[in-house]
């Protein structure tokens, strides 16, 4: 007889967390619908959510654990069981860590998947190695690390525009219609009850094409462009007197410094009008209250991505936006939950294996930093850890490749990959794929949803869950004061196995048994003990999540122990306009602006050989990141990569629309189909980024890796990332186009 019923359960494909409605038929997703009982989403679905049952049926999902008995990259497997698979990686790792000390065991950790993505570290703090690397330093990490630097909390992510209340929204470096599609029904919905939207984006996006302003700045330079927003308002006097007198660390400095960025100079850095420059720092500072949002575009912004987000926090405090309805909210962590931070266990791993970690003595807001930022917040916030490391306390990847490659400053033997595809997501794609092709690696697993580029090259490839076979918890990531839970949808098929199962039998070999219970569900029972109620009594509950009433200018509030004002969580109390962390940790403590890497100023010479200037990382509402390419309904409408190009610029270079391209940088060169659009700069043009999952995997394939992958030509040169964090300059290197035939 068919068994019927409906779930409710939270949609990971995207950190937004948004309460489905599952259609169950004989276990298997026939429907996924909004839920319009749900505390947040109150009914939205995207087209990511209601595809996501193509995604978790399609047939070329993992459903075993693979070992490899050809060459690495050959193609050559063997299905092997998950409890071998598991004995013969606890082994080797065992006998890695005897002889290379357990530094020599790395974390390789990819986007969003779920809210349990973190606990991979719980696993390497325990395990004893300092070394974890991931995607979190090119998105959130920097708007997380200026933020917490500027208002000890961070980041401000959750702060949704309120209709009717919020006057104004700068969308500055990201396209919510297609990241954060909530979040862009909320912004058309304030637009409508008469907000201002300004949006910053070299292309005029769909947000752009809404927008009361649009300034359409040279890639690059966004640092610059803040800086000059912050001259016009210092030097206007159009900031928040009371505010910074009585809240801000700094602001005399600052004044000095932003003395240096006047909007005829701005302007020719920037090539926004200087008009325009002033007319938007205006509308912004005299809109109350109003959101200015972090952008995934600021964070790739290399050496200017940390002082960039850091100016961005400096014009939200001193126009007097924070925590208030409708601006920029410091909503605190869960304060009936843990949080994934306090999960990692942290303080498991000895003062001498922190040291280890590669480049915290280069980029030390991974090391000393995250000490200090630590220590600060946890007076204003009571939680022993507020960040997590896969953000606060990671490797670089570019120094990750070089470490594995030079055994420099000690060998890397074994790389656990989760949720990864590097070759598709990391910078200077050669260099990846030489460091996990390199005989210095003793052990590569991979644990992934389908074969990818990087699964080709690894020695174990394991099947992992969908976000519908697992359970979810979200504070988002103990961002906000809030914890969501939702049920699995169905059971995972086959030998697949969720994070958390890998990381817990991977640990109950190698001595870690007494951290580790049974099943996730159980371990989310963990997060939930101060609220005194289990993760299976709270989803199944009328209301399967925890909310706190918003609570706003919390910094104003008595501290109950003193009776004065508990202030900020940074060193001084106050939002810090001048970081006394970066200060104490030998950096420019005011937000600074340099010339990006490659760029037509600072290197006309290379310009004049490679005269474009490449962007990457935009995306559509279909997919997240590298999701969802093998889905048909995706591929139907995006066959191919693209490149977008400006009418003229395809013009001049004999380009029409549709052409199959070389795009070329110093590093290699791509081919993409041609996109002429009117919608961007005639100097600039747009990547995608790696597309071919259904190009066959074993060498010299690697499922299309080396034809069309943008990665394969942009930068991560150490010397060009953020000095501080470690951010590689991704938007805005130097390239040429011309045409390559079918
Ligand atoms: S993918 Fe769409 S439905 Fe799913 S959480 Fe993100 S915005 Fe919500």
């Amino acid at each position: 007889m068919e068994q019927s019923h409906v779930k409710r359960v939270i949609c990971c494909h995207c950190p937004m967390a948004c309460g489905l409605l599952a259609h169950i038929e004989n276990e298997k997703v026939v429907k996924l619908t909004g839920d319009p009982d749900h505390a947040i989403s109150r009914g939205f679905i995207c087209v990511k959510g209601e595809r996501a049952a193509e995604y978790h049926d399609h047939p070329d999902r993992l459903d075993y654990p693979l070992k490899r008995v050809g060459r690495r990259g050959e193609g050559k497997w063997e299905r092997i069981g998950w409890d071998q698979a598991m004995d013969e990686i606890a082994e080797k790792l065992r006998v890695l860590r005897d002889r290379y000390g357990p530094e020599s065991v790395a974390l390789l950790h990819g986007t969003f998947h779920g809210p349990e993505c973190g606990i991979g570290i719980r696993f390497l703090n325990l395990f004893g190695s300092p070394n974890s690397s991931g995607m979190g330093i090119p998105c959130a990490g920097p708007a997380m690390e200026a933020e917490a630097l500027t208002y000890g909390f961070g980041p401000t992510y959750i702060s949704p525009p309120v209709p009717g209340v919020t006057q104004c929204v700068v969308i500055w470096g990201s396209r919510p219609s297609a990241s954060q599609p909530p979040v862009w029904l909320a912004i058309q919905a304030c637009k409508e009850a008469g907000a201002k939207v300004i949006v910053i984006d070299p292309m005029k996006t769909e947000e752009a094409e809404a927008a009361d302003l649009w300034l359409q700045l040279r890639p690059g330079t966004d640092g610059a462009l803040a800086l000059g927003w912050l001259h016009v308002i210092v030097e206007e006097e159009l900031y928040d007197r009371d505010f910074v007198k009585q809240w801000t660390h700094g602001f005399e400095a600052l004044r000095e410094r932003v003395r240096d960025y006047p909007p005829e100079k701005v302007e020719a850095i920037t090539w926004v009008p200087r008009a325009q420059i002033a007319e938007a720092a205006r509308v912004f500072a005299r809109h109350q209250p109003a959101i200015l949002n972090w952008g995934v575009a600021n964070a790739q912004l290399g050496r200017n991505a940390i002082q960039t987000e850091r100016a961005k926090a400096i014009l939200r405090a001193i126009t007097g936006k924070l925590d208030q309805m409708g601006g920029t909210l410091l909503l605190g962590p869960p304060s009936r939950a843990r949080i994934m931070p306090d999960m990692e266990l942290y303080d498991h791993l000895s003062e001498a294996q922190r040291k280890k970690k590669i480049g915290v003595d280069r980029f030390r807001l991974h090391g000393e930093g995250y000490e200090r930022l630590s220590r600060a917040m946890r007076r204003v916030w009571g939680k022993e850890r507020l960040l997590s490391q896969l953000w606060a306390a990671d490797v670089p990847a570019p120094l990750m490749w070089r470490a594995i490659l030079n055994e420099d400053p000690y060998p890397i033997k074994a790389v656990l990959i989760q949720y990864h595809n590097p070759l598709g997501a990391s910078a200077n794609g050669g260099i990846v794929y030489e460091a996990l092709k390199s005989e210095n690696l003793e052990l590569s697993v991979v644990h992934e949803l389908f074969m990818t580029p990087t699964a080709e090259l690894a020695d174990y490839v394991l099947p992992a869950c969908h976000w519908l076979e697992k359970s979810a918890f979200s504070s988002f990531f103990g961002w906000a004061n809030m914890a969501l839970v939702g049920d699995r949808a169905v059971p995972p098929r086959h030998e697949r196995h969720n994070d958390y199962e890998l990381w817990r039998d991977l640990g109950r070999r190698l001595g870690q048994e007494a951290y580790w219970p049974e099943t996730l569900e159980a371990f989310w029972d963990e997060m939930l003990r101060p609220a005194g109620i289990s993760f299976h009594q709270l989803v199944n509950s009328e209301q399967p999540w925890i909310l706190e009433p918003p609570a706003f200018q919390k910094y104003a509030e008595p501290d109950p122990q003193t009776g004065r004002p508990r202030g900020f969580g940074t060193p001084t109390g106050k939002v810090e306009i001048a970081s006394t962390i970066l200060e104490e940790l030998g950096y420019d403590p005011l937000p600074n602006y340099e010339e990006p890497p490659e760029s037509p100023v600072g290197d006309p010479e290379l310009a004049r050989q490679y005269p474009l200037i490449l962007i990457t990382g935009g995306t559509v509402i279909e997919c997240h990141h590298q999701g969802m390419r093998q889905v048909r309904f995706f591929r139907e409408k995006y066959p191919h990569p693209e490149v977008r190009i400006h009418p003229e610029t395809a013009a001049r270079l004999n380009i029409a629309d549709g052409d199959w391209v070389y795009i070329e940088t110093r590093r290699g060169r791509i081919r993409q189909r041609a996109r002429l659009t009117d919608r961007i700069h005639p100097r600039v043009v747009q990547a995608d980024r790696w597309w071919y999952p259904e190009e066959p995997g074993p060498e010299p394939h690697l499922h299309g890796f080396w034809k069309s992958n943008v990665n394969v030509i942009t930068a991560d040169d150490p010397e060009a990332c953020d000095p501080m964090y470690g951010t590689w300059f991704n938007r805005g290197n130097l390239c040429r186009v011309y045409k390559a035939g079918e």
